[in-house]
């Protein structure tokens, strides 16, 4: 069985639905990547790398990993701390609006309290958000760690999902996004987040910057434009079926990311597999919340 180990943070999501009631489920970007990979990959082991607290909501979330079958053997207690927390509250008009509590939450401990590092792994994956939370002591661990998991053949894929407010300024999340880039064999860059984080305004700028690092595999994601896909084989684009009927963007590039390496891993080429992953992606956004149910998206969406 391939093993795959994601890494980051999982937080508390509390949706409003009602001017008085909230809908408490759970969502964060690496780990609904791997809800996302595990729902679309049965046959893989999934484990996801983090710290929780020892409160009762840290243990509804092992729960709720149990439910989706992620394994919780890289999950680890940090006491004293507890899961971060964000809320979503929706407007008359559909705009959504996020409010955060995640500093100092057990997860941004995580390389502190691990205490079996993971080994004999496919595949690791982690994202911008996975570093930025971390201290810069961590960061140094965290990329020993990528540094020998990939020379015993482990692949690395990296999604720089910025959010300027977990970092201290521009300039030091370009250096760690770069520093992660360049220990990546796979790559989901985003048009927004390049233009945001590198002011870079299409495809051909972000996969300039892309070069040096020569990254094995580059899937640039662009909402309804269209993949970009840079490997050995030269580029291409892979073209996404336009959703009308959207809903909530939210874990849209999670979504993706989930599906695309679901296909990969079962031995699909890079073009199936970005056209996998749009049409896991497409389903979601038509459906609130980060994680839609699992039957919604079976029914959509035959791996
Ligand atoms: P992110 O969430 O990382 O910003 P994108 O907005 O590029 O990422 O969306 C990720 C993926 O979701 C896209 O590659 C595409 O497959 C799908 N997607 C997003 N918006 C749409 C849309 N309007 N119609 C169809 N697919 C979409």
């Amino acid at each position: 069985m391939k093993r795959v180990v994601i890494f980051g943070e999982c937080m508390v999501e509390l949706v409003s639905t009602s001017a008085t009631e909230l809908k408490k489920s759970f969502a964060g970007d690496t780990y609904n990547t791997a809800v996302y990979l595990k729902r679309n990959a049965p046959g893989l082991s999934v484990s996801y790398l983090t710290a929780i607290g020892e409160d009762f909501l840290s243990n509804e979330l092992l729960f709720a990993m149990g439910d989706e079958q992620i394994n919780t053997d890289h999950v680890y207690r940090c006491s004293k701390r507890n899961l971060g927390l964000y809320m979503v509250r929706t407007d008359k008009y559909g705009e959504r609006t996020f409010a955060y509590w995640r500093d100092g939450s057990a997860a941004t401990q995580t390389l502190n309290v691990m205490t079996q590092a993971p080994d004999n792994i496919e595949m690791f994956y982690f994202s911008g958000i996975s570093v930025a939370i971390l201290d810069v002591e961590q960061r140094e661990k965290l990329f020993d760690l990528i540094k020998t998991l990939r020379s015993s053949g482990c692949r690395i894929v990296f999604d720089p999902n910025y959010r300027p407010r977990l970092w201290r300024d521009q300039q030091e999340a370009q250096e760690w996004m770069d520093k992660s880039y360049q220990v990546a064999d796979i790559a989901f860059p985003g048009g927004d987040d390049h233009l945001a984080l590198y002011g870079h305004t299409n495809a051909d700028d972000v996969l300039a910057h892309l070069a040096p690092f020569g990254i094995g595999e580059v899937v640039m994601k662009n909402g309804a434009v269209g993949v970009h896909i840079v490997n050995h084989q030269g580029q291409f684009i892979v073209p996404v079926q336009t959703v009308t009927n959207v809903v909530d963007t939210t874990a849209a590039g999670d979504a993706f990311n989930g599906g695309y390496l679901a296909a990969r891993l079962s031995g699909k080429n890079v073009t199936e597999s970005a056209s996998f992953g749009a049409m896991v992606a497409g389903t979601v956004i038509q459906h609130p919340g980060a994680i839609i149910p699992a039957d919604t998206l079976r029914k959509a969406v035959t791996p």
